[in-house]
């Protein structure tokens, strides 16, 4: 039997140990163990991993303290797109979805496409028509609202400017940068390998605008013979570097282990063209990276090892 291990994040950012409340502290690790366990339960018994990752994620989606499901941001016209996208290493099988509203759950809307449709990525309408096709029941608006997120987007709202999910609305010069996409990485008992990522993007974002979240090799990528990978982060830049897929490629064709290809990739490459944010990444062995380049970053680890270890700050 494999080892087998989950790792979840709730976003990077400007997370500074006294920033936040106990209380509040106590409640995003309460939200992140129990994502955690949730998908840890399934793996210890027998389960895959696309099915750990899939469960993790949609816990933190059921959580107002993530950017993602209930509790995302508001883009410019008030409203939530989500994104977001899921891959099986032992396939290579992805779906992916962007820019849907009212759906309570995007990351099983994305599995859905991976598994009932012919195509990896459906976006707007298209992904709206395939989830009522698929008898997805729709959530009011008031199910996502989120009053500090509200606050946020009413302090940017009208301007040109988008920005990451911040956590407090303090003058723009003390402004604390926190990324709360949310994503799982797991290796099973069989030593398949799957990584799930979700989203709401950024705050006052352009209609229509597509982050790295659902993007398969930017913000999500799995494949057995190297890892799976899930990015949170500066998203523009997390496109452009292709970072889920390059931390792939730098195992595969450098021999690079996990632990090397995924520090190279979030503190020298993708920090060189001003990126910011982190990722959690797993191999076939189990083995487990997160690394970020912020202040800190909610994360999460459970391994068949015995370690069990929710984090914040750096
Ligand atoms: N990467 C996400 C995006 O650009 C943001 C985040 O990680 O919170 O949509």
């Amino acid at each position: 039997m494999n080892n087998y291990s989950i790792a979840i994040h709730g976003g990077a950012g400007t997370l500074v140990k006294g920033m936040m409340t106990p209380e509040k502290e106590t409640a995003y690790k309460q939200a992140l163990q129990k994502a955690l366990d949730s998908g840890y339960v399934i793996l210890k018994n027998g389960g895959s991993a696309v099915n750990a990752v899939e469960v993790a994620v949609k816990a933190l989606e059921d959580s107002y303290l993530f950017n993602a499901g209930k509790g995302a941001v508001f883009t410019a016209t008030e409203t939530h797109e989500m994104d977001a996208s899921i891959m099986d290493g032992k396939t290579l099988e992805a779906g992916a979805v962007s820019l849907i509203t009212g759906i309570k759950n995007p990351i099983s809307l994305a599995r859905d496409v991976m598994e009932k449709s012919e195509h990896v990525f459906l976006a707007g309408e298209g992904a709206m028509q395939f989830a009522k096709a698929n008898d997805y029941q729709l959530e009011n608006a008031e199910y996502f609202y989120d009053e500090l997120r509200h606050q946020q987007w009413l302090g940017i709202k009208g301007t040109d400017g988008f920005q990451l999910d911040h956590t407090s609305t303090k003058p723009s010069s003390q402004k604390d940068s926190k990324f709360g996409t949310v994503g799982a990485v797991a290796c099973d008992k069989n030593g398949n390998i799957a990584a799930a990522t979700s989203t709401g993007g950024m705050t006052n974002k352009r209609y229509g605008r597509v982050g790295d979240s659902p993007m398969i090799g930017a913000g999500n990528y799995a494949n057995n013979k190297t890892c799976a990978v899930s990015c949170t982060g500066s998203g523009e830049f997390f496109i452009r570097g292709v970072v889920a897929y390059d931390v792939s490629c730098l195992m595969e064709y450098k021999g690079l282990s996990l632990e090397e290809a995924s520090d190279e990739v979030i503190n020298n490459r993708i920090l060189k063209i001003g990126g910011d944010g982190g990722l959690i990444a797993v191999d076939a062995q189990g083995n487990i990276a997160l690394p970020f380049n912020t202040e800190g970053m909610y994360r999460g680890v459970r391994t068949s090892n015995g370690e069990n270890d929710v984090l914040i700050y750096g």
